[in-house]
């Protein structure tokens, strides 16, 4: 089985929890503090994935 990560849109952090209680249905982001109904879920291969991507496009973007 593979698992399930929630990751913040805003600083692309793994410390996502459901708001407590879930109350609101809402995300809480505990690294930047973004609340919203809003995350990305996705594997965690998709997440190394996706750090793998921007640390490129970082690099690119040094160069010019
Ligand atoms: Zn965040």
């Amino acid at each position: 089985m593979t698992r399930k990560v929630l990751v913040c849109p805003v600083c692309k952090s793994t410390d996502v929890e459901l708001d407590t209680g879930g109350v609101s249905g809402k995300y809480y982001c505990k690294s930047c503090g973004y609340i919203g109904s809003y995350v990305l879920e996705m594997t965690e291969g998709e997440y190394e994935e996706m750090l793998k991507m921007e640390e490129v496009e970082k690099r690119h973007d040094e160069k010019e």
